[in-house]
């Protein structure tokens, strides 16, 4: 079978596994990884070379346990190469759809797709969407980075779904005043919601000061950052309707997605193998460590056993729910959003932001944490008109006590809070460069493992 026509013998198939025996499952994952194994040594240069070095062929991993015999591949491995490295013989690559990422740190990364993959990938996304309930005849807004359409992304499916009224979508630029989205919004009249949590968070926060009664979605998608539960708390009160996280990545497109009855998150398992490792080792259950992946469905650019630099607390091998599916318990987040502090201590902010809560609901309009040095963070805040300056002092000691003695914390108050170039409305950055591979781990594993996403309501 041609692997870059596979993709459309998969669908029927991919569509039928959140109902069935999750053997059958696991034998479609086998069998796709070891196509994939075999193409990537066959057709691409750079994992020829790798599983060479390794010593491993590809009738040796036949299940995904068999996986661990491969060496991991981390960005930096791949960024570099020219496309004949590492983008399968017999495609064009003049052909491909191409995405260049930037990280937030600048790290780039161009992933190449065929037309077929990015489809697949695609449908992958709205089995998880129409889990949460979405129809094909619901209006979707977005506000999320409008990216321009590649040349060879045919659109031609969509034009054809919107002629019949179905799939209709309305891409919001973040960057644009919250005003202006609330005005398209109220026209619009979205059935679903979705964006970056940051951003809905705010245009929650206007709707309601600005009584725009017209917005009533049915349910709300938000993805590309960490949904505190104070913002899903929040976002949810302010549009009457339920909130749920998606978790993705430009390598993988959907990752996981989160499960309505436990807050859990549903691996995409027939999408992508996900390991959770520590210091090379697979974790335990309720452990943290960061995500590995293997897309089983990119043959044009494969990633094998690739490290996506995100931190994750592992979940159970299937959903108490019900489903098929192997869970993760909730996602720390980007390994690089962590603040590296003196000692090699790692500090995620939301084990600040969480801390200051119940002062921020009400005391606090917006806030960001920029750490500037290794030993000094500051809390940029936009207060409410009635801010008692001996909040202050509360905000300092109580958060002075989780950074440490030799790091210093003070909070500047501020009018406005300018946002960063990739209209993510982070609440946190750092200047300190955050070296991932000299990770403490042993400090990270004793840190309250507490869901940070897990509904509160
Ligand atoms: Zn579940």
């Amino acid at each position: 079978m041609n692997p870059f026509t596979m993709p459309l013998t998969s669908l029927p198939r991919l569509f039928i596994h959140p109902y069935v025996n999750r053997k059958w499952i696991d034998l479609y994952r086998n069998r796709q990884l070891h196509r994939l194994v075999t193409h990537a040594y066959n057709n691409v240069p750079y994992y020829r070379r790798l599983f060479s070095k390794a010593g491993v062929k590809p009738d040796d991993i036949r299940t995904v346990e068999d996986l661990k015999a491969l060496p991991i591949t981390s960005k930096k491995d791949i960024q570099q190469l020219a496309p004949k490295e590492i983008v399968s013989r017999g495609v064009n690559p003049g052909n491909l759809i191409v995405r260049k990422t930037s990280g937030s740190s600048g790290e780039s990364m161009i992933i190449r797709r065929t037309w077929f993959e990015e489809r697949l990938l695609q449908a992958l996304n709205y089995r998880a969407m129409y889990s949460f309930g979405l129809r094909m005849r619901d209006r979707r807004a977005s506000m999320v980075l409008v990216r321009e359409i590649h040349p060879n992304d045919n659109q031609i499916l969509l034009r054809i779904a919107n002629m019949f009224g179905l799939n209709r979508r309305l891409l919001l630029d973040p960057r644009q005043p919250i005003e202006n989205m609330l005005k398209v919004l109220m026209e619009f009249r979205p059935d679903i919601l979705g964006g970056y949590p940051g951003v809905l968070s705010q245009v929650a926060e206007r709707s309601v000061e600005l009584n725009c009664r017209g917005i009533r979605p049915r349910l709300i998608l938000t993805g590309g950052e960490v949904l505190t539960p104070h913002m899903r708390k929040q976002i949810s009160e302010s549009f009457s309707a339920p909130v749920f996280n998606m978790y993705s990545s430009h390598e993988y497109n959907l990752i996981a997605w989160e499960c309505m009855q436990t807050g859990d998150f549903h691996i995409n398992d027939d999408g992508l193998i996900v390991e959770v490792i520590q210091n090379g080792k697979p974790v335990k259950e309720g452990e943290r460590g960061e995500i590995v992946g293997t897309n089983l469905h990119s043959f044009a650019m494969p990633f094998i056993r690739y490290r996506l630099g995100d931190i994750v607390t592992k979940g159970s091998s299937a959903c108490r729910c019900g489903k098929p599916y192997a869970t993760i318990r909730s996602i720390q987040g980007r390994m690089l959003d962590y603040f590296l502090l003196p000692g090699g201590r790692m500090l995620h902010p939301y084990e600040i932001t969480t801390r200051i809560r119940n002062i921020a609901v009400r005391w606090i309009r917006q806030y960001q944490l920029l750490q500037e040095r290794k030993d000094r963070i500051i809390m940029r805040v936009i207060p409410f008109d009635n801010f008692p300056s001996r909040k202050l002092t509360e905000i300092e000691n109580k958060i002075s006590l989780i950074v440490g003695k030799d790091v210093e914390f003070r909070i500047i108050l501020v009018s406005t809070i300018e946002s960063e170039e990739t209209a993510k409305f982070r609440v946190s950055r750092s200047l300190v460069k955050s070296e991932y591979d000299n990770i403490d781990w042993h400090h990270l594993s004793h840190m309250q493992t507490k869901n940070s996403t897990k509904k509160e309501y």
